[in-house]
């Protein structure tokens, strides 16, 4: 029998493609990716489980859209510019409302995960 979780079935028989979580969590913490609401989906992506939700650790995401310095130092983004960041995303559709920073939801009719890991997230009280 095949587990649902493994399959990616878009409506409408949609073609798909597929990412490299580490690439995008990579991505995430590049100042030149671009705005910090893009970066915001960018570690969505590169964290996201099979239910779509990207569960981040206290200060995790304000550490991946800070700078790093000359000195290879990471200074966190400020608290109120990652509320910015993923009010913005929200806004434009790029995440969905539940997101907060330390779990950041990805819509099952824009992103789906083929795993067989099944973790739950503590955030939202999902299993
Ligand atoms: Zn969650």
């Amino acid at each position: 029998m095949t587990d649902p979780h493994r399959q990616i079935v878009f409506a409408g028989g949609s073609p798909w493609a597929a990412f490299s979580q580490n690439e995008m969590y990579k991505l995430a913490g590049e100042s030149s990716t671009g705005p910090l609401h893009i970066r915001v989906l960018f570690a969505a992506m590169g964290k996201m489980n099979a239910f779509g939700h990207a569960e981040l650790r206290v200060g995790e995401l304000a550490r991946i859209l800070g700078t790093v310095t000359d000195t290879g130092e990471v200074m966190a983004c400020r608290r109120d510019s990652v509320s910015a960041a993923i009010k913005e995303a929200k806004s434009r559709g790029l995440i969905a409302p539940e997101s907060k920073a330390r779990c950041l939801v990805l819509r099952h009719h824009i992103f789906q995960k083929s795993t067989k890991d099944r973790w739950r997230c503590s955030v939202h009280d999902l299993d």
